[in-house]
């Protein structure tokens, strides 16, 4: 069995629950499960909701399923020892469990913010209190880059002043010579959202490169990127594989973000047209095409229903339409412009396998059939699963 098709984990066979944090941080609901078990449970997961429109293929996990997370958030607070702390909120509350290291987590992203906190004591920068609403520091993200190891580090305060920020920057530069850009971004509201509107860049460029599938991608302090680098890659190859392209193809690339999947594809079709609701994400996308040199490929901010539909009204086609909504899939209108604008193949990339089989029902109803469906573990230890799916139209002759 090569490495692609593998369902069972060769990392661990034994649980890989001995994290403290289990009960308490609870993002990791699977610990309990050895990786292969994991992989058996998510298989059966889809088995179970996908298995009536085609065989589910096996699941793709992966060769070393830690740490893999290269963008780490962390909240930052003081204990009752006025010891500065770390880490996640617990589980619906805004109480914050210490987290030293995370076995999901990049360690060069646990290493930086370890230490920030024992800077933010030398340099007295008293981390923001929810309640009283006094302090600076809220949140510390860091990003990292896979293939380009450039790494961003976003300091999250709750009003614009940071005393010392130079000295603070060089100090961690010191001690991380890896950090390539160093922000502040300012969030003054009371809210459970990490980061605010305001961004102000204290080292660096502000953004941070990575290649994915062998396109370059800029990413900024905001922008949506995938976090599992090493699956995304298997996830878009196969998307873009499953969507059979020959060159000659009109694509869209419906809900894009920052354009990843439309712009790995433009190099096997005529031409790409994504769309994203997202202005930044569709800035994004438009200097992630010119830093790529890409001619055939166009993006545009706009509902994907609303766009897909005055495509088909102008009677302009598509021969193949990825989609990659957010958790809660696609909507009815959205689902409608697809049938209108009948494109030969559709390429649906789900996060959720329960909205994933809802939407399946409603476009095999009647024009498409479902011919692949394929699981990737995108994230290890969660109850979390990606799957692409292949339909194309049913031929009415042979109805
Ligand atoms: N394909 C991208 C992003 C997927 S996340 C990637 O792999 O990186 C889903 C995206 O859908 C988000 O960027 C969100 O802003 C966008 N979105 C949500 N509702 C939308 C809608 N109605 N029309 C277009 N885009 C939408």
């Amino acid at each position: 069995m090569t490495e692609q098709t593998r369902t069972s984990g060769t990392a661990s066979e034994k649980p890989v629950g001995q994290c403290p944090l289990y009960k308490k941080c609870g993002g990791c609901q699977l610990q309990n499960l050895s990786y292969s078990q994991q992989l058996q449970w998510k298989q059966r997961l889809e088995e179970r909701l996908l298995g009536k429109f085609a065989p589910v293929l096996p699941i793709i996990g992966m060769q070393d399923p830690y740490h893999y997370r290269n963008k780490v958030q962390a909240a930052f607070g003081v204990n009752r020892r006025k010891e500065i702390i770390s880490g996640v909120y617990q589980s619906s509350t805004h109480r914050i469990v210490p987290v030293e290291s995370c076995q999901l987590e990049d360690q060069t992203a646990d290493a930086i913010i370890a230490t920030i906190r024992r800077l933010c004591a030398d340099f007295r920068i008293v981390p923001y209190d929810e309640d009283r609403r006094t302090g600076l520091l809220r949140h510390v993200l860091v990003k990292r880059g896979f293939h380009s190891d450039e790494v961003m580090v976003v300091l999250v305060t709750s009003g614009p002043i940071l005393p010392a920020k130079n000295n603070f920057v060089a100090a961690l530069r010191r001690q991380h010579p890896q950090i390539t850009t160093v922000l502040q971004n300012i969030n003054p509201y009371r809210t459970s959202l990490v980061l605010g509107e305001q961004e102000k860049v204290l080292y660096g460029p502000g953004t941070i490169e990575d290649t994915l599938c062998g396109c370059r991608f800029r990413i900024s302090a905001r922008s949506f990127y995938q976090i599992n680098p090493v699956q995304t890659e298997i996830l878009y190859s196969k998307a873009i594989e499953f969507a059979g392209l020959t060159g000659s193809e009109s694509v869209i690339d419906a809900y894009c973000g920052v354009g990843t999947i439309g712009l790995i594809a433009s190099a096997h079709a005529k031409s790409v047209v994504g769309v994203e609701l997202n202005r930044d994400a569709v800035r994004d996308a438009i200097t992630n095409c010119r830093l790529n040199r890409i001619q055939n490929a166009r993006f545009y901010a706009a509902d994907a229903g609303e766009w897909m539909l005055a495509m088909a009204e102008e009677r302009q086609t598509a021969d193949v339409v990825f989609m990659d909504p957010p958790r809660a899939g696609s909507d009815e209108r959205f689902l409608h412009s697809l049938l209108t604008l009948a494109p030969e193949r559709i390429v649906y990339i789900s996060c959720n396998p329960e909205t994933l089989a809802r939407d399946l029902k409603i476009l095999t109803g009647s024009a498409y059939a479902v011919r692949k469906i394929q699981p990737v573990d995108m994230f290890p230890h969660t109850h979390h699963v990606e799957t692409v799916v292949l339909m194309s139209k049913v031929d009415v002759l042979k109805k």
